[in-house]
């Protein structure tokens, strides 16, 4: 059987991830959440102090990144390091990271540095990838391609659990307003926006269970897999 490269892209908090692990568990192949890396990306200028809306300071500053994935806990959970530190919980619940995150993944240069580390672990396929451009941008080839999207106030009350879980404190509309502001700035930026690939198949999870997304999903990949192995 062969391996495959398979995209999931979509807006803030539709679920991608949960769906990309029960995928990548499944199939035994890599998980790479790209948001993490835009994340800690941005958590490394707001701590150096880097004006983001000077590209050429930011473009200096990525020399200095070194981000990877290590796998602590289970093999399709693996938790993101910054220059060596696991920065896996901050860069979720540090609302500073929270508020740039979408302004610092505008910026080009930085796309440019994390797409190449993103394309490099597509070497071999045998990859599950999320985020907002892994179908047009990093993985225009990749042999399935999943656009997620859910109803605004489904995804915001699903991030205000999981923010609760973690402790956060925070309130509907806060959320609702960060996705919000993500989404706008992610579909309107310049440089690669988040839209669905021609070739994409459109997911409406609003009222879907974990367990019936998954089972959709995998009838796809398995289909996908035949004709890669055919
Ligand atoms: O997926 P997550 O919400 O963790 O992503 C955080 C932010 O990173 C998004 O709001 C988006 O601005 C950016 N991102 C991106 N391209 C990706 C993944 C994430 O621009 N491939």
């Amino acid at each position: 059987m062969s391996n495959i490269i398979i995209a999931i892209d979509g807006y803030s908090s539709c679920g991608k991830s949960t769906l990309a692990k029960q995928v990548a568990k499944a199939l035994l192949y890599r998980y790479i959440d790209t948001g993490a890396m835009y994340r800690a990306t941005a958590l490394y200028l707001l701590r150096n102090h880097i004006d983001i809306y000077h590209p050429e300071h930011v473009a200096k500053a990525l020399n200095d990144i070194h981000i990877n994935f290590r796998i602590n806990k289970a093999p399709q959970s693996q938790d993101i390091y910054l220059n060596g530190e696991n920065v896996e919980e901050e860069i979720r619940v540090n609302p500073r990271v929270v508020s740039i995150v979408s302004d610092v993944s505008a910026i080009s240069e930085v796309r440019r540095f994390l797409v190449k580390q993103q394309q490099k672990m597509g070497d071999h396929k045998g990859i599950v990838m999320d985020g907002r451009d892994i179908g047009t941008v990093v993985f225009p080839h990749a042999e399935l391609k999943i656009f997620v999207t859910a109803d605004p106030k489904i995804r915001t009350q699903r991030r205000l659990d999981e923010l609760k879980e973690k402790g956060q404190n925070t309130t509907f509309d806060e959320v609702l307003a960060n996705l919000a502001k993500r989404d706008h700035i992610d579909t309107t930026r310049a440089d690669s926006p988040l839209k669905k690939a021609e070739d994409a198949i459109e997911l409406d999870n609003s009222h879907m269970s974990r367990e019936d997304q998954f089972n959709l999903v995998y009838d796809w990949v398995k289909q996908k897999i035949q004709q890669a192995s055919a």
